[in-house]
């Protein structure tokens, strides 16, 4: 049987792609239809040392060329990205299941931003500070880490890819990069372009695995830092490992944002800006804004809007280019969601439309019709943990006050949002909410110039923007004595 995608082999070390079939099979499974697309194997432990060996050997010689010269690599990896958009944002769509719609215009097409702006910003973005001292002076500098992983999660493969990538590249540092067990092949595509590109072999790495080899690089000597995209969880051990042996870490986890939308909003935004922030790639996005508060006075407005707009996406094919949601990313995900849905109905939330599996669908997909719930409490299931699926609550508030202390009455800090026409009150509140990204008057816009991480259990670090390369470097300290040493013995 040929299968669909199959990569060339299941990881990229040291510039070339590598099998090693004594790791597990893991099978790539598209989600629209269910079937099989490709057969990878996770990496052996021997796989493991391969990467990072080949890693920690070209990171030197990486370092030691001027950030203009890395940058240019990167640069020329946008374009050839960029070329290709087509082709990876069809590979993207097989892998996760996202509509070509999106991907057309959001997965590839950020991660060439990304290798765009870090090419661009290395050489500038680096330089340190000189420090007057009287006579003597300082001067400080920013060097490499060294060794960086990246662990993905399964919603923007190749983003996640090129997010991590390309500031630890840009900084002078080597990559290993694990993909999601869900979603192993966008990563590999990245590898390659980096490398026609000419990125010197062993600087970026795949290799593909699961829970079970995360640990692998997250405990490894050789490693400097691990940055991971994934859940709250997951974020609690990979940050206990790495503090086994100091690694720095940048953790991108889950959240339960609030979306609030005041009575002098304008409706039609802010029931576009919900829609996009709780159902645009099938509602797997981590800063989705999946708690609506929504001002009594304007309620029943809101939601009969809301409800004529969600019952007209169009959900089918992910390959047809007017489908606007396509199925879950797994099965496991789909009976998640579908299950919170239940637990939705069962406490008491009013059911204003979705619920289910919609019909017009292949039932080998994994489909779940967008969903809202109004009259959603605090106090629902619904309403504390994070769903990841196409699922929004709507609640109700009073005053300003009370949605301030409601929007931050979770464990979650990654983002918020604010719709109104009062820019002073939009101010107020962005200010006393407790998130790491915000939004007035839109959502979930996430450009490589602006910084994105989250507070709180949400996690620490930032990507994208000048803050990912402190991130990806660290700073050194030069003293300089001008005269004498007085030395009293
Ligand atoms: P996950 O936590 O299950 O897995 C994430 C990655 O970690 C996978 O590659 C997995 O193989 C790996 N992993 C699992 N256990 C590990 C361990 N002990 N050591 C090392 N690696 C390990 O998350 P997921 O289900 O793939 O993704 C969904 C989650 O990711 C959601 O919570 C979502 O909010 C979050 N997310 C966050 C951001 C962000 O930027 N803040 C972006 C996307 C997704």
């Amino acid at each position: 049987m040929t299968l669909k995608a199959q990569p060339k082999a299941s990881h990229f070390i040291d510039g070339e792609y590598v099998e090693d079939e004594a790791g597990s099979v893991i099978e790539s499974i598209y989600p629209a239809t269910g079937e099989v697309i490709a057969r990878l194997h996770a990496a052996t432990p021997a796989i493991v040392e391969k990467a990072i060996a080949a890693a920690k050997r070209a990171q030197p010689e990486w370092a030691a060329m001027s950030p203009t010269a890395r940058g240019r690599i990167l640069k020329r990896a946008a374009d050839i990205m960029r070329e290709r958009n087509r082709e990876l944002s069809e590979l993207e769509t097989l892998d996760t299941g996202k509509p070509i719609q999106e991907t057309i215009v959001a997965d590839a097409t950020s991660g060439a931003d990304s290798f765009e702006f870090f090419g661009g910003i290395a050489a500038a973005g680096l330089n340190g500070s000189y420090i007057p001292l009287g006579g003597d002076f300082a001067y400080t500098k920013r060097v490499p880490l060294g060794v960086c992983v990246g662990i993905g999660a399964w919603n923007y493969p190749q983003q996640i890819a090129c997010w991590k990538g390309a500031p630890a590249l840009a900084a002078g540092n080597a990559m290993v990069f694990k993909p999601s067990e869900n979603t192993p092949l966008g990563a590999l595509a990245i590898a390659e372009i980096l490398h026609e590109a000419g990125l010197p072999k062993g600087l970026y790495n795949v290799i593909q695995g699961d829970r079970e080899t995360g640990p692998l690089l997250v405990n490894h000597p050789d490693v400097a830092k691990v940055s991971l995209t994934g859940s709250v969880p997951t974020g609690r051990k990979v940050a206990a490992a790495a503090a086994g042996s100091l690694k720095h870490v940048t953790m991108e986890l889950g959240g339960k944002s609030p979306l609030v939308v005041f009575d002098d909003a304008d409706i039609d935004s802010a029931v576009g800006g919900a829609m996009l922030g709780n159902f645009y790639s099938t509602g797997q996005v981590c800063s989705n804004g999946t708690r609506v508060f929504v001002q009594r006075k304007i309620k029943a407005e809101f939601l009969k809007r809301l409800r004529a707009r969600t019952e007209a996406i169009l959900i089918g094919d992910p390959m047809d280019e007017a489908t606007q949601l396509g199925p879950m990313v797994s099965w496991a995900q789909r009976d998640k969601v579908l299950s919170y849905i239940e637990k939705g109905k069962a406490e008491g939330a009013t059911l204003v439309t979705g619920g289910g599996i919609p019909n017009n669908v292949s039932g080998e997909g994994y489909y779940v019709q967008p969903t809202v719930f109004a009259d959603v409490t605090d106090d629902m299931t619904i309403a504390r943990e994070e769903i990841f699926g196409p699922v929004m609550c709507v609640l109700d508030f009073d005053d300003e006050a009370e949605v301030i202390t409601r929007g931050n009455a979770t464990e979650f800090g990654l983002s918020a949002g604010v719709f109104t026409a009062d820019l002073t009150r939009a101010h107020r509140v962005v200010d006393q909410l407790e998130a790491g990204t915000l939004w007035i008057n839109t959502y979930n816009l996430c450009p490589v110039e602006i910084p994105f991480g989250g507070l709180k259990q949400s996690g620490f670090g930032r990507e994208n923007s000048l803050a990912a390369l402190e991130h990806y470097s660290e700073l050194k300290t030069v003293y300089v004595g001008m005269g004498k040493v007085e030395a009293p013995y």
